[in-house]
Formats: C-alpha cells, sequence, structure tokens
C-alpha cells in the first residue's frame, strides 16, 4: 500500500501547482485526475457529442481508452494513445469536462484507473472527489481553495501568459458556473471529506501552501 495524498478543491484554486511542488520535494508521483476527464472531455469534442446529451455521452465514452504515463516527473495522458497534454488546458475542454464527468460511465472508467494508480505508488492526487470517492482512507487529505475572483485572477494571468486573449469577469462567471455544476451533481460531487483539512489559499504564497501541506503529510 502506498502512501497517498488527496487534494481536492474548485476551479483555478492552485492543486496542480501545489501538488506537483510536493510531488518533486516528496518524491511521490503526482495524478492529476482533472487531466483525464479533460482527455475525455476531447474525446467528445472531436466526435461532436453534445455536452447534454447524457445517452451519447455514456455510448461515445466507451471508444476512449485513457491511460496516464510519467516521463521524468511529468504526467502524460494519452488519448487512445495520442499524447493529448497539449489540448486538453482549454476553458473550452475544461467546461465540456464538467458537463460529460457527471455521467456514471465516465466516473467508473476514470475512478477505476485513479484507485489502480494509487495502490502500489506514493501518489499525490487533486480533483473533486479523491478523498470523498476515490481515496476514502487517503493518509492526508486537504481541501484547497480560495475566493472565486483570487482564482479567476490566477486563470487570467495564465491564459494571458500563454498569449491567450481572455477577459477577466467572463473567466470568473465561467469559474463560478463551473463550481456550481461539480458541486450539485448527483454523483460524487465536490465537497469537503469530512476528515479533510481546508486550506484557504487566498492569500498565501504557493510556498506556504505547499508548506502546510508537507508538513501534514509529515
Ligand atoms: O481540475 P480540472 O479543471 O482540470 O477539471 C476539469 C473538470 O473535470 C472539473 O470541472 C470536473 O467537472 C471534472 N473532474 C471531476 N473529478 C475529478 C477531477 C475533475 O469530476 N476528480
Amino acid at each position: 500500500m502506498g502512501f497517498n495524498v488527496a487534494i481536492d478543491g474548485p476551479a483555478g484554486a492552485g492543486k496542480s501547482t501545489i501538488a506537483k511542488k510536493i510531488a518533486k520535494k516528496m518524491n511521490y508521483i503526482y495524478v492529476d485526475t482533472g487531466a483525464m476527464y479533460r482527455a475525455m472531455a476531447l474525446f467528445l469534442l472531436r466526435n461532436h457529442v453534445e455536452p447534454t446529451d447524457d445517452k451519447a455521452v455514456s455510448e461515445k465514452c466507451r471508444e476512449a481508452d485513457i491511460t496516464l504515463r510519467h516521463e521524468q516527473g511529468e504526467q502524460v495522458v494519452l488519448l487512445n494513445g495520442e499524447n493529448v497534454n497539449g489540448l486538453i488546458r482549454t476553458e473550452e475542454v475544461g467546461n465540456m469536462a464538467s458537463y460529460s464527468s457527471p455521467n456514471p460511465d465516465v466516473r467508473e472508467k476514470m475512478v477505476e484507473l485513479q484507485r489502480q494508480l494509487a495502490k502500489n505508488a506514493d501518489v499525490i492526487m487533486d480533483g473533486r472527489d479523491i478523498g470523498t470517492c476515490v481515496l476514502p482512507d487517503a493518509d492526508v487529505k486537504v481541501y484547497l481553495t480560495a475566493s472565486s475572483a483570487v482564482r479567476a485572477k490566477r486563470r487570467y494571468d495564465e491564459l494571458t501568459a500563454k498569449g491567450e486573449a481572455c477577459d477577466l469577469s467572463v473567466i470568473e462567471a465561467d469559474i463560478i458556473e463551473r463550481d456550481h455544476r461539480d458541486m450539485t451533481r448527483e454523483l460524487s460531487p465536490l465537497k469537503q471529506a469530512e476528515d479533510a483539512v481546508l486550506v484557504d489559499s487566498s492569500d498565501m504564497t504557493i510556498d506556504e501552501v505547499v508548506d502546510t501541506i508537507i508538513a501534514l503529510c509529515k
């Protein structure tokens, strides 16, 4: 049994940035479960599946084989053998993911793979339902959040740095809408596990958050 760290929280809370740093320092394998749901969303978008057509999502998702590989500490997501890392970080794919992720057939597939990954390795896994559903016995559970204004500003800076034109108020509205979908869905909604530690990063630096969580791991 590996040492398992679960980090859940809303969009843009800094989960992946923080988890990557902790993985490096503590020699854990970082598993970004959002990337798996994003790869599935990309597959559905490519196949012109309507986000709200649950039946079509259920049928089509069977044709998507999603696997993870780790190269030099970086997670690579493979969609039917194709490396899609460079294609899944858009708002379009993120939004599609939050429509398709409530589907039970999609979740079943992803959760099974996630549990398999955590079984034999020391992992830090981030997502929405890791502490509540995927790894209920995780050694450390964190619910990482920040105000929607702060989260929107971080996304905005990230996109602007990549040269993507974007509008801060549109991003904040998108984030609020996505959180609402993730928190109110029937299956594995985003919520703080009873035994998770709440970390609000609104007024914390990245290093402060990293140190706080590493202290919990020790
Ligand atoms: O974290 P990220 O923004 O990459 O996640 C994209 C979407 O995937 C989320 O909005 C959520 O709907 C879904 N997701 C999920 N369960 C997870 C991780 C992500 O439902 N464990």
